[in-house]
């Protein structure tokens, strides 16, 4: 069989924005026209949207997916002396924030077949200094939130849902990421699900004092005006953006079935190639609704870099998320931590590796991405 040839980017924006590419301009046009640059009818529009769709009473906008869990969490009470209970293979940010506020970082490590906080360590890292459980929804699949829930109501402690690349997923019992907690924090950095035109991000909650607090934090704390009650920051989010995201959300379903098409579509092609023994691909937990911000797969430790290698020097886009755990991180040695303490998060990062699964991607890329690696195999 002759290789098709061509080049598969990891994500093509490009592809996205040329359909949408008049219906953004104008709304920009109307950021302007209206001098709406901060704050404003544009983010209280995406505010409601999100709240809706998500299920949750509120949305926060800020101004990046990190601030949003800032903010969330120095709503939440979270200070020096306290923990915070979350997993350690996730995006630095999760991990950061906690640290940034004086706070402890109490790891538990992940469930290797979803890459997710196992929720069955959770109540034995619970101590009277914990704060709040921070599960992360990683790569587009709901951390097991009926476990985590059950925990959390039995120490009354409250949970905040690190959303940021899992923005439409929906638990077993069908409800939203952003509505599982007491508070669900989303990232728009461009290659999430749903990308700003630059940095955003929004924390949902049906908790109305918690909403109101966060609203004010974001601005300084003020309210009324030059008046600073509690002490906030600059988390605000641009019109600009919440402009962007209002137009794309009404395709963010439609792009997430694509995404979960060519899950599919990957599976079988995998199977075709006989390389089920070689490469484990996703595992879903039954009932979950996956939106696959990754498709990761995981292969041998001894191989993942040599088909990192093989699959770019054939122009397809592949990465490791993540390398390593938040807990050998540099910037997190005061906490105390060293290699080997989470033994499931350190074999998935040496044997993880993504490949695209973005929207657009067409029957002939996706043929070609398994082409390259049923080749690696000899297969
Ligand atoms: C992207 C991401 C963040 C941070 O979002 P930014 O908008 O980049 O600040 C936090 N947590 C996770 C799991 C992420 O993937």
């Amino acid at each position: 069989m002759t290789m098709t040839r061509i080049k598969v980017p990891l994500l093509d924006l490009q592809a996205q924005y040329a359909p949408l590419r008049a219906e953004i301009r104008t709304a920009v046009d109307g950021v302007f026209d209206k001098l709406a640059f901060i704050g404003g009818p544009y983010v209280q529009a995406l505010e409601a949207e999100l709240a809706a769709y998500t299920g949750a009473t509120h949305g926060v906008g800020v101004s990046s997916g990190t601030d949003a869990l800032l903010v969330a969490l120095t709503a939440l009470g979270v200070g020096p002396g306290d923990e915070v209970i979350t997993s350690p293979y996730t995006f630095f940010a999760t991990a950061g924030c906690i640290a940034r506020l004086g706070a402890r970082c109490v790891f538990v490590d992940i469930d290797p077949k979803t890459y997710n906080i196992d929720a069955g360590q959770i109540e034995a890292a619970i101590t009277e200094k914990t704060k709040v459980i921070l599960p992360v929804h990683l790569f587009g699949q709901c951390a097991d939130m009926a476990a985590v829930n059950a925990i959390a109501s039995k120490h009354d402690l409250p949970v905040l849902e690190d959303a940021a690349q899992a923005i439409g997923a929906r638990d077993a019992d069908c409800r939203m990421a952003g509505s599982l907690g007491t508070a669900g924090c989303f990232s728009f950095y461009p290659s999430k699900n749903l990308g700003a035109a630059g940095d955003g991000g929004l924390v949902t909650t049906s908790d109305d004092a918690l909403a109101h607090t966060m609203s004010i934090m974001r601005n300084h704390g003020m309210e009324p005006a030059y008046h600073h009650e509690i002490l906030g920051g600059n988390f605000r989010l641009d019109g600009i953006q919440a402009a962007v995201l209002s137009i794309k959300l009404k395709h963010l379903d439609s792009w997430a079935d694509a995404r979960r098409q060519n899950a599919e579509h990957y599976r079988e092609l995998f199977t075709e190639r006989g390389l089920d023994g070689a490469v484990t691909l996703p595992w879903v937990r039954p009932g979950v609704h996956h939106i696959y911000n990754q498709f990761v797969l995981r292969v041998a430790a001894d191989k993942r870099d040599p088909l990192l290698a093989h699959l770019r020097s054939h122009d397809i886009g592949c990465a490791i998320y993540y390398p390593s755990g938040c807990h050998t991180q540099p910037a997190l040695k005061d906490q105390g931590f060293k290699a080997g303490d989470f033994p499931q998060t350190e074999s998935a990062a040496l044997e993880t590796l993504s490949i695209p699964i973005y929207s657009e991607l067409t029957d002939e890329q996706k043929h070609c991405v398994v082409d390259v690696i049923a080749e690696f195999y000899g297969a």
